[in-house]
């Protein structure tokens, strides 16, 4: 191959992420890429490593393998910290629209459950859905629905895939999408995903290639292009519930502002000399994200309290062993 074609940059989307390899799309084509030498040299965080989604600046390598020398700006990031894990977050998927959280209309239904969903949203650049799912089950939606709004004000959406007005309405609302799924494992997703497809698309899926060692290596996240110009994420590895905690930094704005507050421990109410209701009343912040903030606060309390509460028990757990 010519060097100048060697050379030339190309922009391409990940559409499924191997353990060291990455599968491109670009202008209706597609290519396995690694990354390059200088960028495996400028990047340590896993973080700053290709994503599920990312749009990358590629160039050939020869044929059917191509390089990355750049991953551009994301749009959104879907990203879990656990508690008590190292401060590092774990990207789930960027460049995201929507993100679905999926929850069962029937005994798996658990407010506990969308709450930790839900703390995965707060403050992202992306819209929030709450879709659930098998309403075929159920006799008692509305009350399910009422139950939610406590919770959250994000959109709610109700269907079965066995009803094809409910599929219609929500191949309406992903058009020119890219959205993902999430939600715990049972609660339908693989099954809207195939209604949404036509096809069996996880029985059909196989996809194994050789990882630069030349073992054989499964795809575990990719996206799904549909043919009304959505696409979807899946992400087996958010199927693991557990406590998360928001990410303050998706809140620097107001965080530094508190900074400025006369009083240390102000709550941002009355108090004089509160920066927070200055910026407010001037609209330098919005009310709807200060009210996302404390919303998110007050979930990061709530999991915490859960966790020390987790924590005691298997204290107790481990002491009664020895008695
Ligand atoms: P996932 O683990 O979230 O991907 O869940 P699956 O898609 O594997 O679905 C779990 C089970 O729920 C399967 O047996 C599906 O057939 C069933 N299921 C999914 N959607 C519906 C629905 O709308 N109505 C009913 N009755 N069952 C559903």
């Amino acid at each position: 191959m010519h060097q100048e074609a060697r050379d030339l940059l190309f922009t391409g989307q990940v559409i499924a992420v191997y353990k060291d390899r990455y599968l491109i799309a670009y202008d209706q084509q597609r290519i396995m890429a690694e990354v390059s030498g200088r960028f495996l040299y400028l990047h340590t965080l896993k973080s700053e490593y290709p994503q599920i989604g990312d749009y990358v600046k590629w160039r050939l390598a020869n044929v059917d393998l191509g390089i990355i020398e750049q991953v551009t700006e994301r749009k959104s990031i879907l990203a879990r910290q656990d508690v008590g894990e190292s401060k590092e977050k774990h990207i789930l998927a960027v460049n995201i629209d929507v993100v679905f959280i999926c929850m069962s209309l029937n005994e798996d239904f658990s407010i506990t459950k969308l709450r930790n969903f839900l703390s995965l949203t707060y403050g992202a650049h992306f819209e929030t859905m709450i879709l659930l799912t098998k309403k075929d089950l159920c006799i008692n939606v509305t009350s399910y629905i009422e139950h939610i709004k406590h919770v959250t004000d994000d959109k709610i959406m109700t269907m079965s895939i066995y009803d094809n007005d409910d599929m219609m309405s929500l191949k309406t609302e992903i058009k020119d999408k890219t959205v993902v799924l999430i939600g715990s494992s049972g609660v339908g997703k693989s099954s809207v995903i195939n209604a949404l497809m036509g096809i069996d698309h996880f029985k059909t899926k196989d996809i194994r290639i050789k990882d630069a060692q030349g073992r054989h290596t499964t795809v575990n996240r990719e996206l799904i292009e549909l043919d009304h110009g959505a696409k979807i994420i899946d992400t087996p590895g958010i199927r693991i519930v557990s406590s998360y905690q928001v990410s303050e930094e998706n809140f620097e704005d107001i965080i530094n502002l508190s900074k400025g507050c006369r009083f240390q421990d102000c709550k941002h109410d009355k108090e004089p000399g509160c920066m927070i209701r200055k910026a407010l009343d001037s609209g330098e912040i919005d009310a709807s994200r200060w009210l996302q903030y404390q919303k998110a606060i007050r979930l990061n309390a709530y999991n915490k309290q859960r966790e020390t509460e987790r924590e005691r028990m298997r204290e107790k757990q481990a002491s009664k062993r020895y008695e």
